[in-house]
């Protein structure tokens, strides 16, 4: 059994390397960093060969359709999906000032007598992202229904959740490459099983020991429990996991079918006018790129060349 001390040496020693091989680059804040050289010509790497072989999984050239959202989004998304009912612990808001120059002299004072200068800000409409694939519901909301046909959309998104750690697997900003489909229920579900496999071997491939586990997310409150409960119950999210630490599992992927839970909150109606489902597959890049070096190592050199070629690491 592993202790607590014992996981945080772990998770600090692990840190530590990270930095000192420049995979990792320190930021102001805590959790949140920058990537080096070598660790984004992975994460690019990874990126290219789950796009590659999802697209080539598909029935037909084309049904693969890749777009981009910006971090930011409407507050507005974080109440349409949810995302404040369960997880008010993870989001978070873009305070902004909007006062006059003599609100701007009251601020300066305040930052000048080393006192907080937060106060002067407030919410705004604007909220930070905690999920690639939410964007991408309010945006077909806004568009016909012959876009939720099946087709597969994949996005790679900036997202934000609120959980500061020492473990550098748990990040503050991490990006999540996405394979998401909205349609009708079978498609969800075929969609959701096929990613899973799909990301199951690619993981593999790339010389990762990976596991596939029944999930729930972690739902806030008293509550939540019981949400956490029928989550699983109904077998609505796996996650491929690997060994980082000694005796414990992290997810370095996961696979969700939503049910109509996002078509329901935003009108997505599939081609026959039925409230569409939806599934997505994520990535989580820079997880599974640091899964990468703790099994490879931080030096790009040595990596095993299948493993080198599958990422393009010769062109890098
Ligand atoms: P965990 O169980 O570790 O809290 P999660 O279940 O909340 O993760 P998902 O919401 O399913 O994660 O997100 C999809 C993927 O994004 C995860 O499988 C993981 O690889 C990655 N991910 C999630 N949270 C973080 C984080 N804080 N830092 C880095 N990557 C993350
Ligand atoms: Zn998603
Ligand atoms: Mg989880």
């Amino acid at each position: 059994m592993t202790t607590e001390p014992d996981v945080l040496d772990a998770e600090r020693a692990f840190e530590a390397e990270l930095l000192q091989a420049q995979w990792l680059l320190p930021t102001l804040g805590a959790g949140v960093t920058g990537t080096g050289v070598a660790m984004e010509a992975v994460i690019q790497g990874l990126q290219r060969l789950a796009r590659d072989r999802v697209a080539r999984h598909l029935p037909r050239p084309g049904a693969l359709q890749s777009v981009r959202f910006p971090p930011v989004n409407g507050r507005s998304m974080l109440e349409r999906t949810d995302y404040v009912a369960s997880f008010p612990q993870l989001l978070g808001t873009v305070d902004v000032f909007s006062g006059d120059t003599k609100d701007h002299r009251r601020l300066l004072a305040d930052r000048e007598a080393g006192l907080p200068w937060d106060g002067h800000l407030h919410t705004s409409d604007y909220a930070l992202v905690p999920a690639a694939c939410h964007p991408l519901y309010a945006w077909l909301s806004q568009v016909n229904a012959a876009t939720v046909d099946g087709t597969v959309w994949t996005i790679t998104g900036d997202c934000f959740r609120n959980e500061p750690s020492p473990d550098p697997m748990r990040l503050v900003s991490f990006r999540m490459l996405e394979f998401v489909l909205v349609g009708s229920p079978e498609q969800a579900v075929a969609h959701r099983t096929a990613m899973l496999e799909l990301g199951q071997g690619l993981l593999a491939g790339l010389g990762l020991a990976v596991t596939v586990e029944g999930a729930n997310d972690p739902f806030f409150g008293r509550a939540g429990v019981m949400l956490a409960k029928g989550q699983r119950a109904a077998e609505l999210k796996f996650e491929i996991t690997t060994e980082i630490y000694p005796g414990r599992n992290t997810a370095i992927s996961s696979g969700n079918y939503h049910e109509d839970h996002f078509g329901a909150e935003f009108d997505l109606r599939t081609p026959d006018g039925s409230v569409a489902h939806s599934a997505c597959f994520g990535f989580g890049l820079e997880r599974i790129a640091l899964a990468l070096a703790r099994t490879h190592g931080t030096d790009l050199r040595t990596w095993p060349e299948s493993v080198r070629d599958l990422l393009g690491l010769d062109a890098a």
